[in-house]
């Protein structure tokens, strides 16, 4: 919970979902937000997300935390469990069901697989139809709650990829914040969490970018401040796959935390020298707290891992 009297102070985050080890994708996230965490004088805070239980589990989230101790990652607080905040996450979909800004919708994903496609989201998914918008039809059953979005215009000015304009209407449509499995959305997840941590900012992949202007807009329709963003490129293979447990990523060698700590560092633009790849973690800490820069970090969505 926020400290009041420590307001203006800065405060970071990771937050990865525990659906597989940490891989070399993971801690480029990591280690963009720890540096910018660190040369502001912040905090940074670890949080697993693991609120889609069933594509998560205890043995990777354990994993990370080991991995990012092997990476000598130190962070503040002890670790939050989005399992231990769904009190909030219901409260918050109450406030916004007091102010009608969420609608119960009965649609089957067959049925929307069915309707008349008014548009292709950003993701390629077909835009939400409506269907449920202004009342659920005669003798259908509340499956999911979906965010009213109207005709939302989101912008905002990412520190590495520039201004972001969204019609949420358009790129999205009103979208599920409580799941037809009862379970609720990273979305929602993310934004109630960051808002109760007091996070100012956020450094994450840019995989995230086309959740951002959600996540902005759901923020004003709870009343919350919006953190700034900073979306650092995402690493892919050679296919242009990102890399992740489900197209096959390496493990990351925690024998060598030092060599993959200073390829993080390349991939993130910064010119750590060649000799610190042989220096320990805690070396290589020191340099990049001293050299890190946000300006350096190449302002693209994706990149290949070099090595
Ligand atoms: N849990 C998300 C992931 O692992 C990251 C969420 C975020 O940083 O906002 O991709």
């Amino acid at each position: 919970m926020i400290n009041p009297s420590n307001n203006s102070l800065y405060r970071g985050r990771f937050a990865p979902s525990p659906t597989g080890p940490l891989h070399f994708g993971s801690l480029i996230a990591a280690v963009a937000s720890r540096l910018e965490a660190t040369v502001h004088d912040g905090h940074w805070h670890l949080r697993m997300e693991d609120v889609d239980a069933p594509r998560c589990s205890q043995v990777f989230a354990d994993a990370i935390v080991r991995g990012l101790a092997t990476f000598g990652f130190e962070w503040d607080g002890p670790v939050v469990w989005q399992h231990d905040r769904i009190e909030a996450y219901e409260s918050a979909l109450e406030r916004l069901r007091q102010r009608q800004s969420v609608f119960p919708c009965a649609c089957t994903r067959r049925e929307l697989a069915d309707s008349e496609i008014h548009g292709l989201a950003q993701d390629g998914a077909a835009l939400y139809p409506g269907t449920c918008r202004h009342g659920l039809p005669p003798g259908k059953q509340a499956r999911a709650w979906r965010l009213r979005v109207g005709d939302a215009v989101v912008e905002f000015v990412d520190a590495v990829q520039g201004r972001v304009e969204s019609m949420l209407a358009v790129d999205v449509g009103d979208f599920v914040l409580r799941r037809a499995d009862n379970l609720f959305a990273y979305q929602l997840a993310v934004v109630v969490d960051d808002a109760d941590a007091g996070i100012t900012h956020v450094v994450r992949g840019a995989d995230l970018l086309h959740s951002t202007p959600r996540q902005i807009f759901l923020q004003r329709c709870l009343g919350l401040t919006t953190p700034a963003y900073a979306h650092v490129p995402v690493a892919v293979n050679a296919g242009g796959e990102k890399l992740s447990k489900q197209t096959g990523a390496a493990a990351l060698n925690l024998m060598r935390p030092g060599e993959e700590l200073v390829e993080a560092l390349r991939f993130l633009g910064q010119e750590p020298p060649k000799h610190l790849s042989a220096a320990s973690v805690a070396e290589i800490w020191q340099w990049a707290g001293v050299h890190w820069s946000l300006d350096k970090v190449p302002r693209l969505v994706t990149r290949e891992r070099s090595t």
